[in-house]
């Protein structure tokens, strides 16, 4: 079956509520996406008579470059937290290796994250990248996402309905990556990747598991510009995790 993937741009008068025109346009994206990515044709659904081995399954692998483009698509048409969709100038998806061995998970993105598109570029963000520089590695080497893909009003912490609708996105990044290791940056993203309400204080120096990673935990670089003294200790958690990375520091 081939499939047509339509003109977005002449189909804005899809019928039907807000929420089923959010849908539509989101299986536009997608489908367009698939189209970008080489797809021609999509199974029908419902039961079919098996494939017989000679039938030529196609076997090319996926890369995670392309998985998390058309995940990257299909965030950048989400509206399901309403009010952060108005007020966004544009999703914050990521940056950095698909292929990562470690990925650090900040929170939200700030002012500057939203005006550029990537995440952790501002103030914190550049001290997040001396954090990098000092363990040897570059931000190339490795995956830097956040839990909420659009900038909260003020820059204020996440609501927890905020943080589900975004749960599916950051899960499936991180999945898709599938790294050594995750580096929580922060309450919000060790709570939420952990699904726990513990202290980040009460959650560093502890190593986690999550799907096939090794997660740990350590102060947000935006408290280590209120807090200089707290560099000690991210420096602490920083040489932990390189250990294990097999870094020598
Ligand atoms: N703080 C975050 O948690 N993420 C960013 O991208 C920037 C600041």
């Amino acid at each position: 079956m081939s499939v047509s993937y339509g003109d977005s741009s002449t189909m804005d008068d899809t019928p039907g509520t807000p929420a089923a025109r959010n849908e539509a346009r989101a299986l536009r994206q997608r489908l367009e996406s698939l189209g970008a990515a080489g797809v021609t044709g999509l199974p029908k659904t419902g039961a079919r008579p098996p494939r017989k081995r000679s039938e030529g399954v196609p076997t090319a692998p996926v890369s995670r470059e392309s998985l998390l483009n058309l995940l990257r698509d299909e965030v950048a048409g989400c509206n399901r937290c309403a009010p952060l969709a108005r007020t966004r100038t544009q999703t914050v998806f990521g940056t950095g290796s698909p292929t990562a061995r470690l990925c650090f998970l900040g929170e939200a993105p700030g002012a500057d994250e939203d005006a550029s598109g990537v995440p952790f570029v501002g103030r914190a963000g550049q001290l997040l990248t001396k954090i990098i520089e000092a363990c040897t590695l570059r931000r190339e080497d490795v995956y830097i996402l956040n839990v909420l893909k659009c900038r909260p009003p003020d820059n204020r912490t996440p609501l927890p309905e905020e943080t589900a609708n975004c749960r599916g996105y950051f899960e499936r990044q991180l999945e898709i990556i599938a790294p050594e290791f995750i580096c929580c940056l922060g309450t919000t993203a060790a709570q939420a990747l952990l699904q726990t309400e513990e202290t980040i204080g009460r959650l560093r120096k502890t190593w986690f598991a999550w799907r096939s990673s090794q997660v740990i935990c350590t102060y947000h670089p935006s408290y280590l510009l209120r807090n200089p003294a707290a560099k000690r200790e991210v420096w602490d958690d920083m040489k932990l995790l390189m250990d294990r990375l097999g870094v020598k520091l």
